[in-house]
């Protein structure tokens, strides 16, 4: 296959110690040595996800992660209110209805972050029926959109119930505050900004939700946190569970150490400020509302004429640039770029300049350059401005 570097908002591009994990020898997955291995990530997530509590590692991909939440959090009927923001927010809504939970929804306008006063008083316009439960999400991939989840947090103050978050393409790319800011289920996946392949989820539990898993009653089986966190003690998982995905995480958790997280989250907003000042120079729109952007990804309105099919398959085969398009009623109207990853910065103004490249090809008005030059300007003065390490992951 002709090289290919991803810019999709995950999978990532993995480094080659991640990569190189993954080939390792298997283990029992009920011995010591994967054990140890389980523990280590455990530690490592931690200070990830802001928590002191546990975190319960499930075989799969975020949604089982987000499907886990859900079910052992509620039980049928109970009301919980759904906070969207895009795609994702969506089909956590559908995950808590396909188990007969009666869900009213926050409408937010596209490109937006959830208003913490609206949030606020949805939850004291509840009256009778208050909810058992909030669901928000903290980075939406599919607008660009990310909430401020401190904000969030104060808004729902003393509220009574469960707060469950979505941080599948959010965590680890800023800082998070799983216990300050009282989050009771934090879910992510290691195929996004802890730059590991796909296949593992993961939720941090609080308190108050291990509480509540006592008496709730949706049905569960593989997705039992209880379970989960029954077998947790001993270093091991219920279920068989991907071995080589576990050691890619460790070996990933590792460079996030190395690099640090202060560096980690300069780097994802350093790429992608870099990337909206391109956007803005070339005369396109951006997706998400200022205060709303998105550390991890650009969504970009596309000019017109421009086909968004047609533009990633030109950044793919012409350029080996592998970029997002738009979900759902955003399908070919919209571009988006991860930053998300093992990338340089040189990578990003590459991506850049192929982008402008493709846009050109279809015949959009682009002043050839001056997308790149403006991301190269953004870094410049974000190096200058900072003491951020100048190569982005430390090998
Ligand atoms: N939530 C968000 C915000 C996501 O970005 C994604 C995937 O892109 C998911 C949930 C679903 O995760 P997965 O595809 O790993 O099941």
């Amino acid at each position: 296959m002709a090289k290919q570097t991803l810019f999709i908002p995950g999978p990532v591009t993995c480094a080659q110690a991640v990569l190189a994990a993954t080939a390792r020898p298997m283990i029992n997955h009920r011995g010591p040595e994967f054990a140890r291995l389980l523990h280590r990530c455990a530690r490592g997530m931690q200070p990830i996800f802001g928590t002191r509590g546990e975190i319960v590692f499930l075989g799969g991909s975020g949604t089982s992660g987000l499907e886990a939440a859900v079910v052992n959090a509620f039980s049928a009927g109970e009301r919980v209110l759904s906070c969207p923001v895009g795609v994702f927010g969506r089909r956590l809504a559908a995950v808590a209805r396909t188990y007969g939970l009666d869900v009213d929804v926050l409408e937010t306008a596209n490109g937006s972050a959830v208003d913490p006063t609206a949030l606020r008083a949805r939850i004291a316009a509840a009256g009778e029926r208050p909810y058992a439960g909030v669901l928000l999400t903290h980075n939406e991939t599919s607008t660009g959109v990310e909430n401020d989840m401190a904000a969030l947090s104060a808004a729902l103050g003393e509220y009574p119930g469960l707060r469950i978050v979505d941080s599948v393409s959010g965590l680890g790319a800023s800082a998070f505050e799983t216990d300050a800011w009282g989050y009771d289920m934090v879910v992510t996946a290691t195929q996004k900004a802890l730059a590991a392949p796909p296949g593992l989820a993961m939720v941090a539990v609080s308190a108050k939700a291990w509480a509540r898993m006592e008496s709730v009653t949706l049905p569960r089986f593989s997705l039992d946190l209880k379970k989960a966190r029954e077998f947790a003690v001993d270093g091991q998982t219920p279920w068989t569970p991907p071995v080589s995905i576990v050691y890619a995480l460790d070996a990933a958790l590792d460079l996030y150490e190395a690099e640090g997280a202060p560096a980690v989250w300069a780097r994802h907003a350093r790429y992608s400020t870099a990337v909206r000042a391109a956007v803005e120079a070339l005369g396109l729109a951006l997706f998400s509302q200022p205060g709303a952007h998105s550390t991890t990804v650009v969504a970009m309105h596309l000019p017109a004429g421009v086909d968004g099919g047609k533009l990633n398959k030109t950044l793919r085969e012409t350029y080996g640039i592998v970029m997002g398009g738009g979900q759902a009623e955003m399908k070919g109207k919209i571009a988006r770029m991860g930053v998300m990853g093992d990338l340089t910065p040189a990578d990003i103004l590459g991506a850049l300049g192929a982008l402008e490249l493709a846009l050109a090809e279809q015949g959009a008005a682009i002043d050839l350059g001056a997308g790149v030059r403006a991301a190269a300007r953004s870094f410049r003065d974000a190096d200058a401005s900072t003491a951020a390490p100048r190569l982005a992951v430390a090998r």
